[in-house]
């Protein structure tokens, strides 16, 4: 495996990966990797020839109180998770390489940014949808790789590539949890052994959601309601928001007809923490 410090030399090996057409899988990270990480890393290792995984802490994807310079970091452990499920390339840049004096452009989506995430971290999207951008035309995937996990994040993406009519096919990967549930994720070293204790209600709360639909309940209202009771149950947590939206356009439903997602936001302390179920058909 190698590992890949500048976008220049990047740049260079996409061209040249294309010119070869060699089909490549993208899988973007802020690293700290794990097990959800890794799924994605080796689904595009089943089913491409060679596989860029990119570390970067974006900078314009946090607002200005977020935690960009405690989120943590440990690029040497990542090259080892890395390599161990078969990466070929590990493209970790600096910010003032990608942003150079003088960048100036942000990426601006409508409807399926306004909800969820995108309501609470203003810019956010933004952020994502230009570092993607540059992600992928540095490194000319055939195929890139994002998780359920963040499932705002993937609709956007899908949305911005079919926009844009960009030649990468989005593939979605399922929710990767911990033993008890906590869908894995490297903020959750944030949290102390209470909050952490606590963080099961997230998991457990979303099941109370799925019986629910799955009994025949479509009433958008009663689901939420539930799933935030179930949630409140834990003293430490905070409620962002519980939305029932579409799975495609990520806006709120009041009854359920296509697939939709049940998506959560819930703060532990200082901790933030997302998880999110899709019901319905293709589920
Ligand atoms: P991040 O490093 O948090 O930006 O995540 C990089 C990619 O890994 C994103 O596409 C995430 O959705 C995905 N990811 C993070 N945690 C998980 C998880 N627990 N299961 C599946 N995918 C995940």
């Amino acid at each position: 495996m190698e590992l890949i410090k500048t976008v220049e030399e990047m740049a260079a090996l996409g061209a040249k990966l294309r010119a070869a057409n060699t089909k490549v899988g993208i899988v973007p990270t802020m690293g700290y990797l794990h097990e959800g990480h890794l799924a994605l890393a080796k689904e595009a290792v089943a089913n491409n020839d060679v596989v860029v995984m990119s570390i970067f802490v974006n900078p314009i994807q946090f607002g200005p109180t977020e935690d960009l310079d405690q989120y943590p970091r440990d690029l040497a452990g990542d090259m080892a998770k890395a390599e161990s499920v078969g990466v070929d390339y590990v493209f970790a840049p600096q910010p003032a390489d990608m942003y150079p004096a003088g960048y100036a452009t942000s990426v601006d989506m409508k409807i399926v940014t306004e909800s969820l995430c995108g309501a609470s971290r203003p810019g956010h999207f933004q952020g994502v949808c230009a570092v993607i951008i540059k992600l992928f035309n540095l490194v000319q995937p055939t195929n890139a790789y994002f998780g359920q996990k963040d499932g705002q994040q993937l609709a956007v993406i899908r949305r911005l590539a079919a926009d844009l009519n960009m030649p990468v096919k989005i593939n979605g990967v399922p929710i990767v949890r911990e033993a008890d549930g906590l869908a894995k994720s490297s903020r959750n070293v944030y949290l102390d052994a209470d909050c952490r204790s606590q963080a099961v209600v997230l998991n457990q709360s979303l099941q109370v959601a799925k019986r629910m639909y799955d009994a025949g309940e479509r009433d958008a209202g009663l689901i939420k309601a539930a799933v935030r009771a179930h949630i409140e149950t834990a003293p430490l947590a905070e409620v962002e928001y519980v939305e029932l939206v579409d799975a495609l356009t990520m806006q709120p439903v009041l009854r359920p007809e296509s697939q939709v997602m049940l998506a959560l936001a819930v703060r532990f302390k200082t901790t933030r923490l997302i998880d999110n179920i899709l019901l319905g058909e293709d589920d």
